[in-house]
């Protein structure tokens, strides 16, 4: 067995990351700056948005984007229950309600062909999440929304770097939210994005973020600025700062490099485990794409065990391997179970997937051994918990 724990992931900080961060410290410019702006129009560029709005979070990105698009009570936006719950969390606090479409048994991806039984005169926008960084088929959930006349925002928590059809999430015709948690894709720490096209929004997505004030209101205590301002809204206070930028103006150019390193650990994944019937492996779309693999996910076929899903976990850790849960659906949830009415049955596939799901250990740091020592321990708990009923 190893003699170190493997957590299931951690962010790759070097010392290009932390110089940067002392020079922001050092500079007396530590809130929204410079820095800030430059990782602004790097992300912007990499993705091919015409507009990026950094952000505290994705969640704060997630809620004023829902606020500038004039989201309120009665309306209705259809999303996924295989989600962090900020997506639909940010839904409710806008005061619309959030309805759940059902996913794709394979992908895990929320399924077109669900979100259409789902549209009613209510409907005003449909959130797809690219879960663990493989793209949602797209082309059918455009072609629903311009039928309906539905605005799609994708969250892209999990997409920075993921392609659909040649083009990188950020850059189709849509909003998409990206985040900078320290287990995603690449991180500031925290932080997130907003890119758009659509320049009206972005520049109230903009004012809603930080107090309210005109666009370039940071600059006021800077040479070139003026101490005066105006308040246009009332607004949040959700801006990125100067050393969360000098975080991720270093992880950007690292991102394929990142995405690379993942793909070669999910693919051995892949291999050592085709034969082990205990786990459904993640499915491949078949269309054209680039999987950022953010997470990786197999289903644990439970009846196949006498053990489930938690003590399968648990299990892992004794054997000094950790692993993520991502996710249990939404509608498990306490809160959610009680105030959206949903049975298990409304959401058959998402309800298997998440008494069933866990994400193994997937980071770029990660060693060919620290993989290795993953597959080992996986089928040691299988071996040991197999049933022979
Ligand atoms: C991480 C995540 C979020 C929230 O991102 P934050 O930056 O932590 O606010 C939203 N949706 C999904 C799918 C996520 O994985």
């Amino acid at each position: 067995m190893r003699e170190t724990f493997l957590p299931f992931s951690t962010p790759t900080i070097e010392d290009a990351e932390i110089n940067e961060v002392v020079d922001s410290l050092k500079s007396g410019w530590i809130t929204t700056g410079p820095k800030v702006k430059r990782f602004e129009e790097a992300f912007k560029a990499y993705v091919g948005a015409p507009y990026a709005i950094p952000l505290s979070s994705a969640t704060a990105g997630l809620h004023v984007t829902l606020l500038a698009l004039g989201i309120k009570e009665g309306d209705e936006i259809i999303t996924t229950p295989m989600t962090f719950a900020s997506t639909v969390s940010m839904i409710i606090l806008c005061g619309a309600t959030p309805v759940l479409a059902d996913i794709e048994p394979g992908t895990l991806n929320i399924d077109p062909a669900r979100i259409r039984e789902k549209i009613t005169p209510r409907t005003r926008a449909v959130i797809p999440v690219h879960f663990a960084g493989q793209s949602c088929d797209m082309d059918p959930i455009f072609a629903l929304a311009r039928e309906h006349n539905l605005t799609v925002i994708e969250d892209a928590a999990h997409a920075a770097g993921t392609e659909y059809k040649g083009r990188r999430i950020g850059s189709l015709d849509s909003i998409s939210i990206f985040s900078f948690h320290p287990n995603k894709n690449i991180t500031t720490g925290e932080g997130g994005m907003v890119c758009t096209a659509d320049e009206a929004l972005a520049e109230e997505i903009s004012l809603l973020k930080f107090h309210g004030m005109s666009r370039e209101a940071w600059k006021r205590f800077a040479a070139s600025g003026t101490p005066n301002y105006d308040i246009l809204l009332p607004g949040f206070k959700y801006n990125m700062m100067d050393i969360q930028a000098a975080i991720g103006i270093h992880q950007l150019p690292k991102l394929d490099n990142f995405i690379q390193k993942r793909t070669e650990i999910a693919t051995y994944y892949n291999r050592e485990f085709a034969d082990v019937a205990e786990l459904a492996l993640p499915a491949y779309a078949p269309y054209d794409q680039r999987h950022a693999w953010h997470l990786y996910t197999p289903l644990v076929r439970i009846e196949k065990l006498d053990i489930d899903r938690d003590q399968f976990m648990a299990e892992l850790k004794k054997h000094n391997i950790g692993s993520g849960l991502h996710y249990k659906a939404i509608h498990h949830h306490p809160y959610y179970r009680d105030h959206l009415g949903i049975a298990d049955s409304d959401l058959p596939v998402a309800t298997y997937a998440s008494e069933r799901i866990l994400s193994l250990p997937l980071f770029p740091k990660m060693t060919k051994e620290d993989a290795a020592d993953v597959v080992t321990a996986v089928k040691a708990v299988i071996a040991a918990h197999r049933c022979t009923r």
